[in-house]
């Protein structure tokens, strides 16, 4: 094991207790995947608490699956993650979250295409939601890849997260930033009035944000 995995295995410890205790999964839900190599994937294994890793609990595997090293069995999720590491090159984290609002979200029927809250905008455009699919089956992986080429952050219907990064920690904070969103918009729903942003609003953030020349990839249908 060379020092980045080692440095990585870490990583992974000290992002699935953020998670954990940010109340952005329960029990067992959840998972973090990053890249070793460009056919080498280590992830967090199924049934562990994402408060509870340990940096030897994690398994590699490659990009189809199959299981190279790690004492635990890998998530039946990872199909989820391996989707994204081969349809983008330049990924080299993911995480699947079940973040309570963005869940609720999607089961009070809020619509989260509306443009809100400026940073929120700058960074995903509009906040895509995946059709609907069975977890931890093939129609996940097929539901995530009709945005992932356009966008780096995606609720799933009535299950949670999925977010990417060329770092964990870039894909944590969008992971962080989409369920800050989602947590306002079920809060203002609530009000029953959601006042959007304007024309002239959303073109002068289009204009920072090429100033700037955020590379985050957005979705705008
Ligand atoms: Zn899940």
């Amino acid at each position: 094991m060379n020092s980045r995995e080692r440095a990585l295995r870490k990583e992974i410890v000290f992002i699935g207790k953020l998670m954990h205790d940010k109340g952005f999964v329960s029990a067992s839900d959840g998972n973090i995947a990053c890249r070793l190599s460009s056919r080498r994937i280590i992830s967090t294994p199924s049934g562990k608490s994402k408060g509870l890793l340990d940096a030897k609990d994690m398994t590699v595997t490659d990009l189809n699956g199959k299981k190279i090293s790690g004492t635990g069995k890998p998530t039946s999720e990872l199909r989820l993650h391996l989707a994204a590491f081969k349809e983008r090159e330049d990924i080299m984290a993911s995480i699947h979250s079940h973040a309570p609002f963005s869940v609720a979200c999607t089961v009070a029927g809020i619509n989260l295409k509306k443009i809100v809250l400026p940073e929120a905008y700058m960074i995903f455009g509009k906040v895509p939601v995946t059709r609907y699919a069975t977890p931890s089956s093939g129609e996940s992986p097929k539901a995530a890849l009709e945005f992932i080429k356009k966008c780096d952050a995606m609720i799933i219907d009535r299950h949670g997260t999925f977010t990417v990064g060329k770092t964990l920690t870039e894909a944590y904070m969008k992971l962080e930033k989409l369920e800050h969103f989602a947590f306002m918009m079920f809060m203002c729903s609530l009000k029953g009035r959601v006042k959007v942003l304007n024309k002239e609003q959303i073109k002068k953030i289009d204009k920072i944000r090429k100033e700037y020349g955020v590379d985050t990839r957005r979705y705008l249908p």
